[in-house]
């Protein structure tokens, strides 16, 4: 929702206000070109300035709704605003704030909140929210204010050289702007969780590497599309990176393990994983490796059969999921807008063994494995194919 004659949007970013000056100014510039990016993509057509220690877009009355969620889906956005912007006057304000009262629906309480960021000004914030509200009160047909808890909010932000009035305040993704942490690699089933993780990663700064391991007649007709689809989806939300996917060949391997292991054999089949990423990520230079895990969710996530798995490789394991239950999972699955692909049935055979380890030591798990487990999975590599998803 925003007032008539909104046609610039108000972008406010969070964790990157944490850092000091010049970390500061280039990941702020870093998150303009990011958000320059998603209005091109989008088809919006608005320029996006750095000023103070916001991000202004000047858009169109036409565009500042496209413009405002090009922004609420950009890392490191913390909220944004479509506002209409006045001269930093008391009666441009009041003025502003009776016409957006005017047009909108005041049906219930409302209250005038002021921010005055230049000290200089001839008025107080409460001289704003006073008479802001009074231009307000007089405008609406059966005028009631809370301050407390109203129904609707008029912000009136005042700087040196501009006002912006606005009654909205989108919530963006926030975390850090998308390349201003290291690659890694996202090992990406497309299941409900991989693509969260991936996403959780993406929104503190690292661009991502998308890894599918092709799990041949074990992986069911649809288990590529639905990886692939997750990866489209998170692809949107960095329209200036390359998510092409990594996608690996591993049925022979899945073939072998299924008839060889018994009880470890998941957590052999997840360390030939690792082991793919591995080698993946030395391919793009990548710093660690991202994957859906939480602590306990299956037999092969254990905290000991975690620490197992991790051993498969050097290189650091990323969980952002560690701790989560899959219902608030699954609640950010549809935030994300992953989760309807994510439950496609992707008709899977079952690779589980009946009895699973749950309490697996590293002697436990090599003596189990194949010898050349790792071989294979460098060689898996020599196979693999990077695709558009
Ligand atoms: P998800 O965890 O994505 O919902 P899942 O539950 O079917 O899928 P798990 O068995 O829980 O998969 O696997 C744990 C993690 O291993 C996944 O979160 C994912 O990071 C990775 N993984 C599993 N299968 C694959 C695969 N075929 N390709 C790439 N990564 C995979
Ligand atoms: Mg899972």
């Amino acid at each position: 929702m925003h007032p008539p004659g909104a046609d610039t949007v108000l972008v406010r970013h969070g964790d990157v206000g944490i850092k000091s000056g010049k970390v500061q100014s280039e990941m702020e510039r870093r998150l303009r070109d990011n958000l320059a990016a998603a209005l091109d993509a989008r088809g919006v057509d608005a320029e996006v300035e750095r000023r103070w220690s916001r991000l202004l877009v000047h858009a169109d009355e036409e565009t500042v709704d496209a413009a405002t969620d090009a922004a609420a889906d950009t890392f490191g956005v913390r909220s944004a605003s479509p506002a209409v912007v006045v001269t930093p006057e008391l009666d441009a304000v009041r003025t502003a704030l009776a016409d957006a009262a005017s047009k909108l629906d005041v049906g219930g309480t409302f209250a005038v909140r002021a921010r005055r960021a230049d000290k200089d000004l001839p008025f107080t914030s409460e001289d704003v929210e006073r008479q802001g509200g009074e231009a307000v009160w007089n405008v609406v047909d059966e005028p009631a204010v809370d301050l407390d808890d109203p129904d609707l909010t008029f912000h009136v932000e005042v700087r040196e050289s501009d006002a912006f009035v606005f009654v909205e305040k989108r919530d963006g993704p926030g975390g850090l702007p998308l390349g201003s942490q290291s690659t890694v690699v996202a090992l990406v089933s497309g299941g409900i969780d991989s693509p969260v993780a991936t996403w959780e990663m993406m929104k503190r700064g690292s661009p991502v590497v998308p890894v599918y391991l092709d799990l041949g007649d074990y992986g069911g007709a649809d288990h590529e599309a639905r990886a692939m689809e997750t990866v489209r989806t998170l692809a949107a939300f960095a329209p200036n990176f390359d998510m092409r996917v990594w996608k690996v060949p591993t049925g022979d391997v899945m073939d072998l393990l299924v008839e060889e292991v018994g009880a470890a054999r998941m957590l052999a089949y997840r360390r030939f994983m690792f082991r793919v990423a591995e080698h993946v990520a030395r391919e793009v230079d990548a710093s660690g490796i991202v994957t859906g895990e939480a602590v306990g969710q299956k037999s092969s996530q254990t905290a000991s059969n975690l620490g197992v798995t991790s051993q498969a490789t050097d290189l650091p394991i990323h969980r952002p999921l560690l701790t989560m239950d899959k219902t608030a999972i699954v609640d950010r699955a549809r935030e994300i807008g992953t989760f309807t692909d994510s439950t496609i049935p992707a008709g899977c055979n079952r690779i589980a063994p009946d009895f699973p380890e749950t309490n697996a030591t590293l002697e436990i798990v090599e003596n189990a494995e194949p010898d050349d487990l790792f071989e294979r999975a460098a060689a898996a590599i020599a196979d693999a194919e990077v695709v558009s998803p």
